[in-house]
């Protein structure tokens, strides 16, 4: 339910609160359950099939179940009814999706805090030039560039852009974590 929320425009907080669709309101109300809609404030509830009908003025289910269909590849067969095997497949797309766009999450917030971690060591400048330098200085003059480099690179990428910095985001994982088993 959060992807299609997600995809057709909601923004949904850490409690899984989002402003509702369905009547004007300043702080969210809507609740998004992972197979389900509900509005506290106007009292919508739907499924995802419900939600999408309504959100689109649709006229019928089947109809938002095509436009789901369409927006998301899901391939499910709206005409004949999902057999078994598509309702997994399905399934299946829809728990890959929830784990990427976990991994996304947090591989971002991992290139921001190494980012912002990098440049705090930038400013570690020996008082004299003399002194023996931090290392953490020295590392961050290697590395501030590349830092900034791959943030850059993971906004702009798509999804399989993104997928394919998997090993240095593990790398910077493993930098990171080191630091605070230290
Ligand atoms: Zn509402």
């Amino acid at each position: 339910m959060s992807t299609v929320a997600k995809g057709y425009g909601l923004k949904i907080n850490r409690a899984g609160m989002a402003i509702c669709p369905f009547h004007a309101e300043k702080t969210p109300s809507a609740k998004i359950y992972p197979d389900g809609f509900h509005c506290f404030g106007c009292g919508v509830h739907a499924d995802v099939i419900g939600f999408t009908q309504r959100l689109f003025g649709l006229a019928r289910p089947i109809d938002a179940a095509r436009k789901l269909n369409d927006d998301f590849l899901l391939h499910l067969d709206v005409d004949g009814g999902a057999s078994p095997a598509q309702v997994s497949e399905y399934r299946r797309r829809q728990h890959e999706r929830e784990k990427y766009e976990r991994w996304e999450n947090e591989a971002w917030l991992m290139l921001c805090s190494y980012y912002k971690l990098l440049r705090e060591w930038r400013e570690m400048v020996p008082d004299c030039p003399d002194d023996e330098p931090d290392r953490r200085f020295i590392y961050a003059l290697h590395n501030l560039h590349h830092a900034e480099y791959l943030c850059e690179e993971f906004i702009n990428a798509d999804e399989d852009g993104r997928k394919m910095m998997r090993s240095e985001v593990e790398r910077i994982a493993g930098f990171l974590g080191g630091l605070t088993a230290d």
